[in-house]
């Protein structure tokens, strides 16, 4: 039994929510709280009646340190699950932190404004210094390393489909399949059609953000940046068939080099489609990915900003989107002295989705994961103090939940790789 407070009520949240209210087991009481409270009434309003977990919602601005902190001592939760956006991390973090709860998110840290000067003074030195040059990286998050670790707090980062389950499936690979794992591709095919010739499965800014930037992976502990969608493969996906995938940076690619140094390669793919990097390319060379603001009539105005005003809600897509997913990693290794290579992965239908909680498969396959981290932690089959990503802790549960939970997992016995 347990109280978790669940910030935000975007289409993640309101997946991560319909499953802790199916697991009122574990979750029997939760708040919703976001900038905009009538989208939480609104999601109260629909699932009460249908479940026993008892829901309040507040309204919070998740930037305000102070709001956060009262809000989290007038209702005393055992976690806060973070599912509004990476920028607003490090303030739940430190209102975390000052409450003294356990702290659970999806993604990595990143600055709304990449313009400030102490931001970017940091972020330039970690490019050079390391290499790759995204927006969002661990390190603001991993220096709280020592705080949550006096604080007696568990900091579990990162608990989506990817990152979350590919790291998952890493350390469930390294337990049960291999003495090395050599090489992980993590592949990321999204086989959806929602009839747009251009939307976002998830927040665009931060989806855009994500993949204009240059794409990197790590070789023998080091990592190469390419121009961003320079790198091409094409895979036959079970379930979507034959698509075109890019190298892209991401986040598990950081955690995984950092906790698995024997891996020799780590390389992360997802797949798009040529309609969606017409529009992205066009987008960017018109300058509508900025996060500069520009003046237009007096007012200034964030160009990504704006665009995300013009395209769909990602939450909207969930009626017409049809077709699957596939996420998954492929391990090459070696076991009892023989060469082995495995994918472990999920196929996730969008429509199935829908009918269960009304949510594309994009949105699903990242909210389950969010309850399912939260669980872990309240129920203290992961708990330590500090703050972890999702492959540092024993796999087994997380997977279990998985099957249960609606995401169930394959394996599959050399697989074609990726060359
Ligand atoms: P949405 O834009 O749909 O939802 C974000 C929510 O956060 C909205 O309810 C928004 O409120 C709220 N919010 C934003 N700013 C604040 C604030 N200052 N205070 C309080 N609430 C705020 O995003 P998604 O649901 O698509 O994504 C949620 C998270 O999931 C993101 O961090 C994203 O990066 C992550 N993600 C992770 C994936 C993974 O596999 N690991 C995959 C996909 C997403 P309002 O309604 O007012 O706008």
């Amino acid at each position: 039994m347990s109280r978790l407070l669940i910030i935000g009520c975007g289409g993640v949240a309101s997946v991560a929510i319909n499953k802790c209210c199916q697991n009122s087991e574990v979750f029997d009481e939760i708040m919703i709280a976001s900038r905009t409270v009538s989208k939480c009434d609104a999601l109260k309003a629909k699932l009460e009646g249908k479940t026993n977990t008892k829901i309040t919602t507040a309204k919070v601005d998740a930037d305000n340190v102070a709001e956060l902190v009262a809000l989290i001592n007038s209702y005393k939760p055992d976690a806060v699950l973070n599912v509004a956006l990476p920028y607003q991390d490090l303030t739940i973090m430190d209102a975390c932190l000052e409450c003294g709860v356990d702290y659970i998110d999806t993604a990595n840290y990143e600055p709304e404004d990449t313009d400030d000067p102490n931001w970017r003074a940091i972020y330039e030195k970690r490019c050079k210094e390391l290499g790759f040059s995204a927006y969002f990286d661990y390190s603001w998050q991993w220096a709280y390393q020592e705080k949550f670790e006096k604080a007696g707090l568990t900091g579990l980062l990162g608990t989506g489909f990817d990152p979350g389950v590919t790291s998952v499936f890493a350390a469930y690979a390294k337990k049960h399949y291999y003495d090395e794992i050599h090489t992980i591709d993590i592949l990321d095919c999204n086989g959806g059609d929602h009839g747009y010739p251009f939307a976002t499965n998830f927040n665009p800014e931060i989806n855009l953000r994500e993949v204009s930037a240059p794409g990197s992976y790590m070789e023998n502990g080091k990592w190469v940046e390419i121009p961003a969608m320079s790198i091409k493969r094409e895979y036959d996906f079970e379930g979507v068939g034959m698509k075109d995938m890019y190298l892209l940076h991401h986040e598990e690619i950081e955690a995984l080099g950092r906790n698995m140094p024997e891996v020799k390669r780590i390389r992360f793919f997802m797949t798009f489609g040529q309609s969606y990097l017409t529009h992205m390319k066009c987008l960017e060379n018109v300058g509508m990915l900025s996060t500069t603001p520009v003046k237009f009539n007096g007012v200034d105005i964030v160009p990504i900003q704006f665009l995300k005003e013009l395209l769909p809600d990602p939450a909207s897509l969930g009626p017409r989107t049809v077709g699957k997913t596939n996420i998954g990693c492929i391990f090459t290794g070696i076991k009892d002295g023989k060469e082995r290579s495995i994918y472990i992965y999920n196929i996730c239908d969008h429509q199935e989705c829908y009918k269960e909680v009304e949510s594309q498969a994009i949105s699903y396959t990242t909210g389950v994961p969010a309850m399912i981290g939260a669980m872990m932690v309240v129920s203290g089959q992961w708990k330590k103090a500090g703050v972890y990503t999702t492959d540092e802790f024993d796999p087994d549960p997380y997977m279990e939940a998985l099957n249960k939970w609606g995401l169930p997992w394959k394996v599959q016995e050399n697989p074609v790789l990726v060359p």
